[in-house]
């Protein structure tokens, strides 16, 4: 043993001798064991829907899963065939409780807090000097897809992990996958179940490898196209690849999936087109925009397909914001795939997916070579009713499935309709986002909301709740600050929830400190994030906010409405004094720090003295910046359902004078700067005024001022503000 070991064991002998008591719940003691299938129980929540005379008392209480293993009912050893494991050695399950607690801790000088325990307290020699690594472990309870109906063929599989074995035991593979880990998990388990003295694995779960399940039917094998010849019928060249089964509905029957994915070309008929480009139509949200950018990274980096960016009017009609839509029109070529990633938030959202699918449907029953994906939250919410309205589409994806494009799109190439919207677990991205800007980039960090506020298709639509590890956040922000990106927003549905879905648990405070100490100066200076809900927001993140040099004083916090009888209905789960006291607590802690929010009004049974506490809220906090929405009922949210339905030509004037209210409220925040030094971020040109370049503020202002974009992209200057408006301030280039 090496003098530094000595020093190890003696240090973390100490370490045990105070040792905490550890919360048990991400513990598999042998204790336990017999009782296996506590493990595996599904955590379930309840919200009660009260306030709600509509819906009698008796069903007024609703169970939803907690966590994303818990959505999946009993698929979990279906979907999850493996995960890629590292892993610390230790002596007793003591040494594992403080080591738990130093990796949680999170102030370890490292960037790889796990590597760094392994290599200081393992007692693997054969993994502590690579990070604790075990490499690839295989679920040994994996069910596969052409078994799992059939129970009788369900087994426990070791020979799969048999290169694992010397780090690993089998006794404790079987321990970690009874669990049900997802990525970014860290358990403790026993090394064996017959020593008295076990040794314990500390395991982190880094990914999973999951088994790919579209819930579509089978390829129709029939031959029936048109679009070979009869000398390829005859040679049997494209059997697999005809119409496809009859769907209920209207519509015309279903043309053959009529191209080839790159990827599947060398397995399937050599004569049928391949795909070359592609295009992609975005409507929605960031989150939208940032999963058309993880689709646009597997359409090019993974199947080396060309984009192309194109307008018709049907797309116009669609299109929000996009990277793609800001790019010029360089080809006004057919694609070869056709990407509609869509948002359910507005009015008549579905039928105006309808009508972009239009055109691409004549084009395909026109016998032109197309493949048609319609993804996001539509296509999650209408499932296979897109496939009966639309039977040209190919595949129909649910946001959880963006980084599966490529096995999907395989799928559709082998002849198969595909419909994706069972709930699933994440894994990483094989591949890299295609970033829609240069300075600026969005950063997943929780996907789905556990929220199930009343008026809100989200968590319908995008699942339940999964956190990306905290070590994977930092990675991929690393990457960006070696590419020169200057700033990062980080994205989730309801980002105060980070962190409660891991095993243990950590914090959305905890991952601003991580990656504050961790990303290098001189990098990202600017790390931002939406969205808050004030519910769950901490005086932590406040702190954070205040003290953390690259985390900008600027906070969304959406109140939605200021009646404390609209947001019990509303299921939001603050009152209008509740959401004050936050705003007071930031005024004290960050003075200068903008905060902005986001209002529905006309939410059903709002009165006009509902309406006035919400102006009175607005003008007690007056919003640096304010979305405003009039509330439309969208298909599967509960309020949808109740009476009292306010008006439409009340919502609009209600809307009207919320507006007008929060341009006065947003001016009176602009003018504070005026006669100001502010610093600015450059991001981009200004499209409206040649010579002039726009940045923002650390408060997310924009900044518009006379200077060379070439020189000043990205770089952050000193501004003196000249001009206020609304929503932006001009200044004079120091
Ligand atoms: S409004 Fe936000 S917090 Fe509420 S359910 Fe929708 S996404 Fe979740």
């Amino acid at each position: 043993m090496s003098q530094n070991d000595v020093f190890l064991r003696i240090l973390f002998s100490f370490m045990i001798l105070s040792s905490y008591n550890l919360s048990k719940s991400f513990i598999l003691s042998p204790a336990i064991r017999t009782h296996r299938n506590l493990a595996t129980l599904s955590v379930l929540r309840s919200v009660e829907v009260d306030g709600c005379d509509e819906i009698p008392a008796t069903k007024r209480r609703l169970w939803f899963p907690v966590k994303p293993q818990d959505a999946l009912l009993n698929q979990y050893n279906t979907i999850v065939k493996g995960a890629y494991v590292r892993h610390v050695l230790v002596e007793t399950e003591d040494m594992a409780d403080v080591a738990i607690k130093t990796y949680l801790k999170g102030d370890m000088d490292s960037q790889d807090p796990f590597g760094l325990l392994a290599s200081d307290l393992s007692a693997c020699s054969l993994s502590r000097d690579e990070g604790g690594k075990v490499g690839w472990i295989m679920n040994p309870f994996h069910i596969s897809a052409a078994t799992q109906t059939n129970e009788e063929k369900i087994r426990i599989d070791h020979n799969s992990n048999v290169a694992v074995y010397p780090l690993i035991s089998e006794y404790a593979i079987e321990q970690l996958f009874e669990v049900r880990p997802k990525g970014g998990d860290v358990f403790k388990i026993p090394s064996s179940l017959s020593s008295n003295r076990p040794k314990w694995h500390i395991c982190r779960i880094d990914d999973l490898l999951l088994d790919y399940l579209p819930n579509s039917g089978q390829a129709n094998l029939e031959s029936d196209s048109d679009l070979f010849t009869d000398e390829m019928d005859k040679k049997g060249t494209n059997k697999v690849f005809s119409k496809r089964p009859k769907l209920k509905g209207s519509g015309t029957l279903p043309k053959t999936p009529n191209i080839i994915i790159p990827t599947s070309a060398t397995s399937i008929d050599p004569k049928r087109p391949i795909a070359k480009t592609y295009q992609i139509i975005t409507n929605g949200c960031q989150m939208n925009v940032a999963d058309s950018e993880r689709l646009e990274g597997v359409l090019q980096k993974q199947l080396n397909l060309l984009p192309i960016y194109s307008s018709t009017p049907q797309e116009d009609a669609l299109l929000v914001s996009t990277p793609s839509s800001t790019k010029s029109t360089s080809d006004s070529k057919s694609p070869d795939i056709i990407v509609i990633n869509t948002c359910t938030i507005r009015d008549h959202a579905e039928q105006k997916v309808y009508n972009a699918l239009g055109p691409y449907a004549a084009r395909k029953r026109a016998g032109k070579a197309i493949a048609i994906v319609v993804a996001g939250c539509v296509a999650q919410q209408e499932g296979e009713n897109l496939l009966r309205r639309v039977p040209e589409v190919d595949l129909v994806m649910g946001p959880q499935y963006v980084n599966r494009l490529a096995d999907l799109l395989d799928d559709v190439s082998r002849g198969h309709q595909v419909v994706a919207t069972d709930p699933t677990l994440l894994t990483e991205d094989l591949s890299r986002p295609i970033r829609g800007h240069k300075v600026r980039a969005w950063v997943n960090i929780i996907h789905g909301c556990n929220e199930h506020c009343t008026y809100c298709v989200v968590p319908g639509t995008r699942g339940v709740e999964q956190s990306r590890s905290m070590e994977h956040v930092l990675k991929e922000c690393l990457d960006l600050a070696s590419l020169g990106y200057k700033e990062i927003t980080l994205l989730g549905q309801n980002i105060d929830a980070y962190g409660r879905d891991m095993t243990p648990k950590r914090t959305f405070a905890d991952l601003l400190h991580y990656l504050n100490d961790h990303i290098p100066s001189g990098t990202i200076e600017r790390i931002r994030y939406v969205t808050s809900h004030p519910r769950y927001f901490s005086d932590r993140v406040i702190d954070a906010v205040a003290s953390l040099d690259k985390v900008c004083e600027c906070f969304h916090m959406p109140f939605q409405s200021g009646d404390d009888e609209i947001l019990r209905k509303m299921r939001r789960g603050y009152t209008f004094d509740s959401y004050m006291k936050i705003i007071q607590k930031i005024r004290d802690r960050a003075p200068d720090a903008s905060i902005c929010g986001d209002v529905i009004v006309g939410f059903p049974g709002e009165t006009d003295d509902a309406f006035q506490r919400t102006l009175d809220l607005m003008n007690a906090v007056r919003f640096d910046n304010l979305n405003t929405f009039a509330y439309s009922p969208r298909p599967n949210t509960e309020a949808a359902l109740w009476e009292k339905q306010v008006p439409d030509d009340v919502k609009s004037e209600r809307l009207q004078i919320v507006q007008r209210l929060s341009t006065q409220h947003a001016l009176e925040r602009s003018e504070r700067y005026l006669g100001k030094r502010v610093e600015v971020l450059v991001e981009d040109r200004n499209p409206k005024h040649i010579g002039q370049v726009m940045g923002r503020t650390r408060q997310n202002r924009q900044v518009f001022f006379e200077g060379d974009f070439q020189t000043l992209e990205g770089k952050v200057v000193h501004v003196d503000i000249t001009e206020a408006r609304p929503w932006s301030l001009t200044g004079i280039l120091v």
